[in-house]
């Protein structure tokens, strides 16, 4: 039996591309994705507010020509009141109505925390000052942020941000589903009614999977790692390994009751639409 799309909520992420290259290529891969009706495109905010002209131009080309709602990321670390605000109004002139709020990290060099400690801040800020025009989605993580004092502290403080207002999460991925159903139960047990939808980073490449993991505080279990490391630049065996954990653990968390999935497509489309047609997800 497949399961309905319908019920899902499923949302692809971009970075906003640095040239025309990568312009096009983003373009192919929403061209691509289209077809599967998400609920949502993100496109991400560069640390410290860099990507800010390019996280709007590619929002706003991605809902033209796709015709899906699409999410500009907005990190608050190094950023003043009178910015944000700006920026928000930015946004709402252009008709946007969703945002993933993050507190987002320092860029290395910058010293100025700027006015916002943390991301519950932000979304304060975002009810303050434009109510409920926003969906406001926030991140949430399963194996716990890195810098986190303990699994605890980082619970109560996303709870911080449901409490702040936020509509909906995505989380860092995992490669671990008994974390996510895990801080999800949790969830459930504060009383946090709100979507904590599962983010999903297809493997394609080894070394770069690593180097994200690592700053990221995301685990490879030890099994995979193994793994993937002996295919060395093996690719295509890199890519079908990555295609059927991944499929397998989607398939996983959707069957006991993920409310859906967001993939960190890296700007390609390739492998989540290979894991979205092996889930046997029907479309409407
Ligand atoms: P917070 O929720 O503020 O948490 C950060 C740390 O502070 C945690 O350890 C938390 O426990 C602690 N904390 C939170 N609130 C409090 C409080 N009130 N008092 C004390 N401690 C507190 N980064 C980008 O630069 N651009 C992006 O576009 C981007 N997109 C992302 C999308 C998703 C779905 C995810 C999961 C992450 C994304 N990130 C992005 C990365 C994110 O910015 C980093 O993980 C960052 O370190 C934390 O951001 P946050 O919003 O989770 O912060």
């Amino acid at each position: 039996m497949s399961t309905q799309k319908s019920d899902l909520e499923f949302s692809c992420e971009f970075f906003p591309p640095k040239s025309p290259e990568g312009a096009e290529r983003l373009h192919r891969t929403s061209e691509a994705l289209s077809p599967l009706k998400p609920r949502f495109f993100s496109v991400t905010y560069g640390a410290g507010g860099s990507t800010q002209e390019r996280t709007l131009e590619a929002v706003l080309k991605i809902q033209r020509e796709s015709g899906i709602a699409a999410a500009p990321h907005l990190s608050c670390i190094g950023s003043t009141r009178e910015h944000v605000r700006d920026i928000l109004h930015t946004y709402r002139e252009h008709g946007i109505e969703r945002i993933v709020a993050l507190r987002g990290d320092l860029p290395s060099g910058m010293r100025d925390i700027g006015e916002f400690r943390h991301a519950n801040e932000l979304v304060e800020f975002i009810r303050a000052e434009t109510g409920d025009h926003f969906r406001i989605e926030v991140a949430a993580y399963p194996e716990v942020h890195p810098q986190a004092r303990s699994a605890e502290d980082d619970l109560r403080h996303f709870k911080g941000k449901v409490d702040a207002g936020a509509n909906s999460a995505i989380t860092q991925y995992f490669f671990n589903a008994d974390a996510y159903l895990r801080f999800a139960d949790e969830c459930q047990g504060l009383g946090l009614d709100i979507p904590i939808i599962p983010g999903i980073m297809p493997i394609t490449q080894f070394t770069q999977l690593a180097r994200f993991s690592d700053a990221c505080g995301a685990e490879i279990p030890r099994w995979m790692r193994k793994r993937l490391e002996g295919m060395g630049d093996d690719r295509d065996s890199i890519r079908a390994f990555g295609l059927d954990v991944v499929t397998a653990l989607c398939r996983r968390l959707l069957d006991e009751g993920a409310p859906g999935l967001h993939f960190y497509t890296m700007n390609q489309a390739g492998a989540t639409k290979e894991i979205w047609e092996r889930l046997g997800l029907s479309g409407g």
